[in-house]
């Protein structure tokens, strides 16, 4: 199938491993051409050699998406470096585990800032130029605790589904505009986060009679969000879970 995103040029944070990753080098496979940050140097060099494989054209920038002027700051760059910027995937990394009565204020304030509210100021930052082409995407990859709290993960729980309520509001507003918003919420996948907090290797990554993703899938749903045909898709959060999610809605 054809995603019809060749040419269009996509912003995606936190993307020099993981999820974010994978979602630049599937929509670089589709033809955009792609600006990605994340904080390490290293890393970001090695994704975007990987990208550059694709044939196409790719931009790195070191940058910490959770400081309050690296949205606007990332998104002026991507306008600067490629007139324009039509596809934004807001990624960040996840905040640490704790039960419900465990977390303290600051680590509250913390993810909301890294998981809800730099998101927010992504997309207020994008949206004038997607507007202008009366075209636009935006997709926030979250987590499938939008649809199902995990226990051991509360920070996660509160601060992606305040996002979420952000995300549904503003899909309604822009819709009209050419412009979706979704939200790809994944379940486990085998990535090095994954492998950390579940003891680093990766025959640790998944339990015992647990499924695990390939982030390589997980990007290209959301190359699929991003895409011409995924013009009427909006207001969604897609669980990317392997049937995880054992809720109706
Ligand atoms: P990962 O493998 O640890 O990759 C995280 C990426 O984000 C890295 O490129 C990292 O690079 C970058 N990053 C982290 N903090 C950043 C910041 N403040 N500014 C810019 N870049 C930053 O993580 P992942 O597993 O792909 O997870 C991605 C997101 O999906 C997280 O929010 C996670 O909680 C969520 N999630 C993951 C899973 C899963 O199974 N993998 C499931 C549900 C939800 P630097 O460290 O160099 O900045």
């Amino acid at each position: 199938m054809d995603l019809g995103i060749s040419g269009r040029v996509a912003l995606v944070t936190a993307a020099s491993k993981g999820l974010g990753r994978a979602s630049a080098v599937a929509l670089a496979e589709e033809g955009c051409r792609v600006v990605i940050c994340a904080r390490g140097e290293e890393g970001l060099a090695d994704a975007a050699q990987e990208i550059g494989t694709t044939g196409a054209d790719v931009l790195a920038v070191v940058d910490d998406v959770t400081d309050p002027e690296a949205p606007a700051r990332l998104v002026a760059t991507t306008v600067e470096h490629f007139g324009s910027v039509d596809i934004v995937v807001g990624n960040a990394g996840g905040p640490p585990p704790g039960r419900a009565l465990d977390v303290p204020d600051e680590a509250l304030l913390a993810a909301f800032n890294a998981n809800m509210v730099t998101s927010v100021r992504l997309a207020r930052a994008a949206v004038p130029s997607m507007r202008e082409r009366g075209w636009g995407r935006i997709c926030f990859i979250t987590s499938y605790s939008v649809k199902q709290p995990i226990p051991t993960l509360a920070l996660s729980n509160v601060a992606r589904t305040s996002l979420w309520a952000w995300a549904k509001t503003a899909a309604a507003d822009l819709f009209a505009d050419g412009i979706t918003v979704n939200l790809a919420a994944p379940g486990l996948h085998d990535t090095d986060r994954v492998r950390a907090l579940r003891g680093g290797s990766p025959a640790a990554a998944a339990g015992a009679g647990e499924a695990i993703g390939d982030p390589r899938d997980f990007g290209r749903v959301v190359a699929f969000l991003c895409s011409e045909p995924a013009k009427f898709v909006s207001g969604v959060a897609l669980q990317v879970d392997g049937a995880a999610t054992l809720g109706l809605l």
